[in-house]
């Protein structure tokens, strides 16, 4: 088969793309997400795992910005790991992510859950059995934290088509209309609730692709997953879901078809929104779930 633009041999036979205009795909893609006006002169916070999504993500808008490929300037743009203290993983994964801060340019900054908190996800798996939803919590909530306190505007989170494809059926299949009419490409910045708005620019492109774009374009990221994925419910419905959504474009039709949908959904206002008494970040009950989790810890 051969690239659709240019003739040459095609990497990427879905579409038809040789690997320089995969990339160029690829990138457009990103591109299109970030060149919205409200972006302008605002200060972005990348978050990176090490993973194939997020460093994807970060090599695209390092390109994308020393290109000038937006149609305005932003202000400032850093990333940020989490050590979540993981046996043989997070280390091996913040070396990766130093590498790509090396490759790209962009300030890493880090945060060691052990030094800070005096605990690691492998201390906390061993007292709880759902340790994919405690690290979720707290990995969404130390990045909106270090977002809001660092003066950031959007933290941009390497979730793909795949994810938002997992979270629709999922939300769909219990119920949670609220939640599925919530999740969006962008989410904007609230400063009275503390919140920094979320981005996902990798909101049209699949696993499969960051995957390619990471190998052709030479992007230190980690193979070995997290020892804990294979508990991670997500991992399994994932590939249940290959087998329906086997192609992009489906995955892309279904989201496009929710996405028309919601519109016809009315967003609930969170009235019961207020800050957490420990903390003062936005909960829905008196303590937020990431304090419960620290003091949870503390006593056993
Ligand atoms: Fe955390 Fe689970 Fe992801 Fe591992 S698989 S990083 S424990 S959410
Ligand atoms: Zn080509
Ligand atoms: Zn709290």
């Amino acid at each position: 088969m051969r690239c659709r633009v240019c003739g040459k041999k095609a990497v990427y036979k879905e579409l038809g793309f040789c690997s320089e205009h995969f990339s160029s795909y690829f990138e457009k893609n990103v591109a299109d997400v970030l060149n919205k006006p409200f972006f302008k002169e605002k200060s972005l916070l990348l978050a990176v795992s090490g993973g194939k999504d997020s460093s994807a993500m970060m090599f695209a808008v390092s390109k994308i910005l020393s290109e000038k490929r937006l149609d305005f300037n932003i202000k400032r743009i850093e990333s940020l790991y989490i050590n979540l203290g993981i046996k043989d993983n997070s280390s091996y994964n913040e070396n990766l992510v130093k590498q790509l801060s090396e490759k790209t340019g962009i300030k890493l900054n880090t945060i060691n859950l052990e030094e800070f908190y005096n605990l690691t996800i492998d201390d906390l798996s061993q007292k709880t059995g759902k340790i994919c939803s405690s690290c979720a919590v707290i990995k969404r909530y130390l990045l909106n934290k270090f977002a809001y306190e660092n003066g950031f505007d959007f933290v941009l989170i390497g979730h793909n088509l795949d994810d938002e494809l997992f979270f629709a059926i999922h939300n769909l299949v219990n119920r949670n209309i609220d939640f599925l009419v919530r999740s969006a490409k962008i989410l904007p910045k609230d400063e009275e609730k503390r919140l920094a708005g979320r981005v996902k620019p990798l909101y049209y492109l699949t696993e499969k692709e960051s995957m390619l774009y990471c190998i052709i374009n030479k992007i230190p990221f980690s193979t070995q997953g997290c020892p804990y994925a294979v508990k991670n419910l997500q991992m399994t419905e994932k590939s249940k879901q290959s087998v329906l959504f086997d192609s992009r474009n489906k995955k892309l039709s279904f989201i496009k078809s929710i996405n028309k949908l919601k519109k016809f959904y009315p967003l609930k206002k969170e009235d019961n929104v207020e800050p957490c008494i420990r903390c003062g970040f936005p909960t829905t009950s008196k303590i937020c779930k990431f304090c419960r989790i620290i003091e949870k810890a503390k006593e056993n």
